[in-house]
């Protein structure tokens, strides 16, 4: 009979969330869906020297973020549980004992220092280093005796001395590994703790994992895990790693040239679509040369075989152009909502917005996301629609040079007899409007004052951008005043007009 597909995640709560992880629960899941299986996750923390506070709740919060939905877990539970590897302990002892049983592991008495040595030595000698099997030979005696005295030990893997260990990668092919090059692996230490790959293999076994998908950086551990698995007589799962991501330089995607914290990709307003089909892309190609795609058609579309091992470049330039398309697609209510956060941590909005200023929101964000790859991007240029009170800018020591030339501009175009004319016409017009101005009628005012004053449009308005933002270029103006209304354009206008003697 056909075994049931279970793919998993294994991550190791040690810091923040990795976009590693999101990436490869992705296409474990992907796969666990196309194949009507399931999708796990697993903490694996019996590495406490590496164990952080508080990142185990932060995997569980980014995958639910992401929408990569695992069916057990340490928070959802499961029948193969507990999945928080520090709550199967005993688990591990008694397993590694069965081997010890079965003559496939064996107790090393070596003390630290004894290793130490032969690792000096096998140095010296220019050989790589190993443990030398130096305790596969104790008689049981010599155990016996060892025990009673209380030394300590840890339980060692018997590798065969020969032949070869072959990994039947799906993607890679046959991986071949010579056995007397690969050491007796610890599988349970000193203290009772096991190893990663003994906690790994019983776990993968015990949850009745078929497929092992995770990223190339493992291949090394794999011949262990089979050798493993053949010492238990388990069926081994299907290997299959993906490629690694990489920073733009192709190095191993690394926190120094490349931010890998999917916490700072959600603080920094993107979405979690643009994450998911970033994601999708690395790695994987969907074909008719789509780019743009959902967690579902990604989950549909998915085909292991199709992925490809090129490295993968982690490259914010193309993640932002991703987002960006997302940012563009998503339902603008949605939008205006997941914006929010945004524009309140940057001082624009209250926490407390009425619904007619929710509409207004909702109008610079349907604006600005055309030229936005992040909503932080997105906020940070709308401080146009929020603030109505504001100075021109003033030529310091450090002003750029190019920039000088604008903000003189700016103070002389509100003087010069065409400015002032154009911005005490235009004021009146306001004044006859209604408060709600619509975008054309907007238009047809600003045109209808440019072509009173009988000007070109810079005469008329850079003076009137001048008054209404402070600034000399940016904000298109039909849209500012249509959002901000006339009597926000009143106040701006007169308040300018006041302060500049105009
Ligand atoms: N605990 C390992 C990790 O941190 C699991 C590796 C594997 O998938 O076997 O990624």
């Amino acid at each position: 009979m056909e075994r049931r597909v279970r793919t998993r995640i294994a991550p190791s709560p040690t810091g923040d969330p990795h976009v590693g992880t999101a990436y490869i629960a992705l296409f474990n899941l992907a796969f666990a869906y196309k194949n009507g299986g399931d999708f796990i996750l697993r903490i694996e923390d019996t590495d406490q020297n590496r164990y952080i506070e508080g990142s185990e709740q932060m995997i569980f919060d980014s995958l639910k973020w992401l929408g990569l939905d695992y069916a057990e877990g340490p928070d959802l539970g499961g029948k193969y549980g507990p999945y928080r590897q520090s709550e199967r302990f005993d688990i591990y002892g008694e397993y590694a004992e069965k081997l010890v049983e079965k003559g496939e592991a064996y107790y090393c008495f070596c003390t630290q220092e004894r290793l130490e040595k032969l690792r000096d030595r096998q140095k010296a000698m220019g050989k790589a280093p190993g443990y030398d099997g130096h305790c596969r030979s104790l008689t049981q005696e010599e155990i016996k005796a060892k025990l009673e005295a209380g030394e300590p030990y840890v339980i060692r893997l018997k590798m065969p001395y020969e032949g070869e260990t072959v990994i039947k990668d799906r993607l890679r092919g046959d991986i071949v590994f010579e056995n007397n090059k690969i050491d007796d692996q610890v599988l349970l230490k000193a203290d009772g703790f096991p190893t990663y790959h003994l906690a790994n293999v019983v776990d993968d076994y015990l949850m009745g994992i078929t497929h092992v998908i995770r990223a190339e950086e493992w291949i090394a551990s794999t011949p262990k895990h089979i050798q493993l698995y053949k010492a238990f007589g388990w069926q081994e799962p299907e290997f299959i790693h993906m490629p690694l991501l990489r920073n733009s330089d192709r190095t191993k995607i690394s926190k120094r040239k490349n931010p890998v914290s999917l916490n700072w990709y959600r603080e920094e307003g993107y979405l979690k679509e643009g994450i998911v089909n970033f994601l999708g892309l690395m790695g994987y190609s969907f074909g008719e040369n789509k780019e743009i795609f959902t967690l579902d058609e990604f989950k549909e579309n998915f085909d292991i075989d199709k992925v490809s091992l090129g490295g993968p470049v982690f490259d914010l330039v193309k993640l932002g152009w991703v987002n960006n398309q997302h940012m563009k697609m998503k339902d603008l209510k949605e939008l205006t909502e997941l914006a929010l956060p945004f524009f309140v941590k940057a001082g624009l909005i209250k926490e407390e917005i009425s619904e007619k200023e929710f509409e207004t929101i909702s109008r610079v964000v349907e604006l600005l996301r055309e030229g936005s790859q992040t909503l932080k991007e997105l906020v940070s240029q709308s401080e146009v629609y929020f603030k109505d009170e504001y100075s021109l800018p003033v030529v310091t020591d450090e002003t750029d040079k190019k920039e000088i030339k604008g903000i003189e501009r700016l103070y002389s175009v509100i003087q010069d007899e065409t400015g002032k004319r154009a911005i005490k016409l235009f004021k009146e017009k306001i004044k006859e409007c209604n408060e709600e101005i619509s975008v054309d009628e907007a238009k047809a005012l600003l045109q209808s004052t440019l072509d009173e004053i009988g000007e070109g449009p810079g005469k008329v308005y850079m003076p009137l951008r001048a008054v209404l933002t402070g600034l000399p270029k940016g904000a298109d103006l039909y849209n500012l005043v249509s959002i901000i209304g006339r009597d926000r354009v009143l106040a701006r206008m007169e308040r300018m007009i006041e302060q500049y003697n105009i």
